[in-house]
């Protein structure tokens, strides 16, 4: 296993930071390469329970040097709170243990209050946005209008660029949004106070990872949301800005030539979303109360109460397929424990015709679940690590959806800390 990727089937909040924090073990780079603060990987180790945003999930692995890839939403101000937060419960982060791509673009003070004025302009239309400017800055690198973080490096340079920035950004803010300007004297601040101290860290990833893959170094790539959320592949427009598949990880982490050797797809034992947007499976009343309760189901960087559901084994087969998946890893089983019968979503109903297919964005609105219904296992799986420690209840739910995805799963986390695993080695991982 040198090159693999951990990335989300389905709409986020899977449980990747608890996979990343568990397979760290077997690689020497983990890296981040899409997104940036706007969602959280949550990670109980001997070390504490951490919300993680930017920081990638290797960084509580002794030797192992996290990056942050050209395709992060680099925010200085969040890193660094981060780098703070982790370092008040004694996890040290220097340029020994993070590096940071010098091509990686810079979200700028404007991109958080943007998103704030967009979404205030839509009104009961919203995205559902974190609010942490992603949109935005998205939307300005590809119109080239934001600051690479090499250019840190040239502060005479940088200045006249965010010079030209400010004046164009200005016009956005003051007659579209009818807001306050921003002035260079609080951007010379927040380069002061935010964007320079990360100079220590940065450095040409690309070439990083070259030379640690001809080391015979391993290469763990960690994304952040999931398939569903793909600006490309997702459920557009309710995506988020960036790609968040397993096949961006070349991009977006500064190595174009990467193969990936292993792509794990992880997938919750039941649905959930945060957000706006259509969400077929979405359970209403008690039987969400419930289910949220069980499953802690509250966004990691919010708060935000999140949407649950059954398994949505249509969107997950989809979710997989556009992943890649060379395994799954199964999380938050354990949570399915209380249910005397566990609803399955099989197939859709659209327009009165049953299908397995994942419909396009706008036949999903009106989408229907199509439920079967298995029998629960009604006793605590939390202690179990061995497949023959699984009731036969929750032997056939495992199977149930390996046969419908087609995709082994490798994986079964039956608790959020790091040994509550059963490892199954049917893909040969
Ligand atoms: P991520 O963004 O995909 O890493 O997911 P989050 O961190 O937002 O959500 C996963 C949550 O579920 C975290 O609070 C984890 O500690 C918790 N968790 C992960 N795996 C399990 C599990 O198997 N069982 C239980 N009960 N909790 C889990």
């Amino acid at each position: 296993m040198k090159n693999c990727a951990i990335v989300g089937v389905n709409w986020g909040d899977e449980g990747k930071g608890r996979m990343v924090d568990l397979l760290t073990a077997g690689f020497d780079v983990v890296v981040r390469y899409q997104g940036g603060g706007n969602a959280g990987h949550t990670v109980v180790n001997e070390k504490g329970r951490f919300a993680l945003h930017l920081l990638p999930s290797g960084i509580f692995r002794d030797g192992v040097v996290n990056i942050l890839g050209p395709g992060v939403a680099l925010d200085p101000e969040n890193l660094l709170q981060e780098i703070r937060d982790v370092g008040a419960k004694g996890v040290a982060v220097s340029p020994e243990n993070l590096r940071i791509s010098d091509r990686a673009s810079l979200l700028l003070p404007w991109h958080r209050d943007l998103d704030a004025l967009e979404e205030q302009r839509l009104a009961d239309k919203k995205y559902g946005s974190t609010k942490q400017g992603i949109a935005p800055f998205y939307s300005d690198k590809y119109q080239k209008k934001t600051v690479l973080a090499g250019e840190l490096r040239y502060p005479e340079e940088l200045r006249s660029h965010l010079r030209e920035l400010l004046e164009w950004k200005n016009l956005t803010l003051t007659r579209v949004y009818g807001a306050a300007p921003c002035t260079m004297e609080q951007l010379e601040c927040w380069l002061r106070d935010y964007a320079e101290p990360l100079l220590p860290y940065l450095c040409d990833t690309g070439e990083f990872l070259a030379e640690a893959q001809a080391r015979g170094k391993r290469l763990l790539f960690e994304a952040q949301l999931g398939a569903l959320r793909d600006l490309d592949y997702g459920i557009y427009p309710y995506t988020t800005s960036s790609n968040t598949t397993a096949a961006y990880a070349p991009i977006g982490a500064g190595l174009p030539s990467l193969r990936l050797t292993e792509v794990i797809g992880v997938v919750k034992a039941y649905s959930t979303c945060v957000g706006e947007g259509p969400f077929v499976c979405e359970l209403s009343g008690e039987a969400a109360d419930r289910l949220r309760e069980a499953g802690a189901e509250y966004g990691a960087k919010t708060g935000r109460p999140r949407r649950v559901g059954p398994l949505d084994l249509v969107a997950t087969r989809y979710g997989a397929r556009v992943q890649g998946t060379t395994s799954i890893a199964l999380t938050k089983l354990d949570v399915l424990s209380y249910l005397e019968q566990i609803p399955v979503c099989v197939r859709y109903r659209v327009d009165g015709r049953e299908t397995d297919r994942f419909p396009f964005p706008t036949e999903l609105e009106r989408a229907e679940p199509v439920l079967e219904w298995l029998e629960g296992w009604h006793c605590d799986i939390s202690g179990a690590r061995r497949w023959e420690d699984l009731p036969g209840a929750a032997q056939a739910y495992v199977n149930l959806i390996r046969e419908a995805v087609g995709c082994p799963i490798d994986y079964i986390s039956v608790g959020p800390e790091r040994d509550s695993i059963i490892l199954r080695t049917e893909g040969g991982v």
